[in-house]
């Protein structure tokens, strides 16, 4: 039986990781549960999961949340100190990081340091501090399995391979909702035309990331850190059927690639169990219904936040997180229709051009960083 908590369940990573429990409830114990505002999905949650611990944002909530119960209830915490003991509740075994944004570093470091194995969803944690999370998993000995779909795939075609080996890591990429579209009309769609992904169905945030290729770059990213990999040996290509779902190149030529249907239930799935598989429920992948496959190069003037992405690992090791706040608060602002879907990028690059980057001693400088990156990105875009 291998217990879980799982960091932002009434997300859509969280919702379909309990989709999986739900399915296999004699592999599976889930131990702490947190989430947002959504406290009747939570509930819910309570009701089938029956969790020993849950957290909500606050203590407001939390108030609510203890009044919606009846009859035996769960220790009920909230903020940040909350996340942290859901993170560390002594008996889970893994902790599915699946907070949307840097709100998930500090839970999901708290159980690295707990000893937690963790399935990492949250590429924020990676993006933000790398070298430093990377660290803490190896002093902690913990292990770190990718959730993220390209991840996933990359972590499957390096079983068994020898890493000098490798040549390339080639992350795929939809391409998302604009991929087509005339670059002249680009600074005039709208936040629904942006959150209508032709391929997956997932939280606000990463859709809108879909749409800007930002979230390709955050995977780039996480692939330097999770596969220890420079980035000049990680490219992106373009493959809307998202059917392949990354590969590996090999000194000697070959390719190593995972194909699947679109479905995060697949690499939640082999997260859990990893180096197991388990049924999923993911329709099976029938090739002969596809009408091809294609693969092109990314367009950067249509995706200049790919090109940021890169820069920002080149520039120094503050750069990303910067990159990462900034890009939170433009996307925020962009799904309250305050600036356009262009100026979310600018945004950004503004933003890291007015930062010196420095290297990072400590996950509070982490915080610090991404504190002045989100108040500069602020100013910058005239919110308050
Ligand atoms: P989501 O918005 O659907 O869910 C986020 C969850 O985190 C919710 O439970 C929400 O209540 C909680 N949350 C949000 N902000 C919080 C905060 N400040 N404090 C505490 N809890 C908070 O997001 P999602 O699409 O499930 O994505 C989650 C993470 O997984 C992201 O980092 C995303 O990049 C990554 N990811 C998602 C997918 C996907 O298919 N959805 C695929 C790959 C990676
Ligand atoms: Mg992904």
């Amino acid at each position: 039986m291998k217990k879980l908590t799982i960091l932002g369940s009434t997300g859509s990573i969280g919702v379909s990781t309990l989709d999986i429990v739900a399915a296999h409830r004699d592999r599976f114990e889930v131990v702490a549960l947190t989430a947002g505002n959504n406290l009747s999905l939570l509930k819910r949650q309570i009701e089938i999961f029956r969790p020993k611990l849950v957290s909500v944002l606050t203590s407001e909530r939390a108030i609510e949340l203890d009044k919606m119960l009846i009859g035996d209830k769960p220790e009920i915490h909230h903020g940040v100190a909350g996340l942290i003991a859901a993170a560390t509740a002594s008996d889970a075994d893994m902790v599915v990081a699946a907070i949307v944004g840097a709100a998930g570093l500090i839970p999901t470091a708290a159980a690295v340091k707990a000893g937690k194995d963790i399935a990492l969803a949250n590429k924020e944690t990676l993006v933000t501090a790398g070298r430093l999370m990377m660290e803490l998993v190896r002093e902690n000995r913990v292990k770190l399995y990718p959730v993220d779909s390209e991840h996933s795939a990359v972590f499957q075609s390096l079983e068994g391979q020898s890493r000098k080996d490798v040549k390339r890591i080639i992350l795929t990429a939809s391409g998302g909702p604009f991929l087509n579209l005339p670059l002249d009309q680009l600074d005039r769609v709208s936040i629904s035309d942006a959150l209508n992904h032709p391929n997956w169905s997932m939280g606000q945030k990463i859709t809108i990331d879909s749409a800007t290729m930002m979230n390709k770059g955050l995977e780039v990213i996480e692939a330097r850190w999770l596969f220890d990999t420079p980035a000049e040996q990680i490219d992106v290509n373009i493959h809307p059927q998202s059917i392949i779902h990354s590969m590996v190149e090999y000194v000697d030529g070959c390719v190593m690639a995972q194909l699947g249907v679109p479905d995060m239930r697949a690499p939640i799935a082999y997260a859990l169990t990893y180096p197991g598989r388990i049924p999923t429920g993911v329709k099976p992948l029938d090739l002969t219904e596809l009408s091809g496959l294609s693969f092109f190069r990314p367009d950067f003037r249509r995706f200049p936040a790919l090109s940021l992405a890169y820069r920002s690992l080149s520039d120094g090791e503050s750069m990303p997180a910067v990159m990462n706040a900034a890009n939170e608060v433009a996307v925020e602002a962009f799904l309250k229709g305050r600036i356009g879907f262009t100026a979310i990028a600018a945004a950004i690059e503004r933003t890291m051009d007015s930062h010196t980057p420095h290297t990072l001693s400590s996950l509070d400088e982490v915080l610090g960083v991404d504190l002045w990156a989100r108040n500069r990105a602020r100013e910058l875009l005239g919110l308050d």
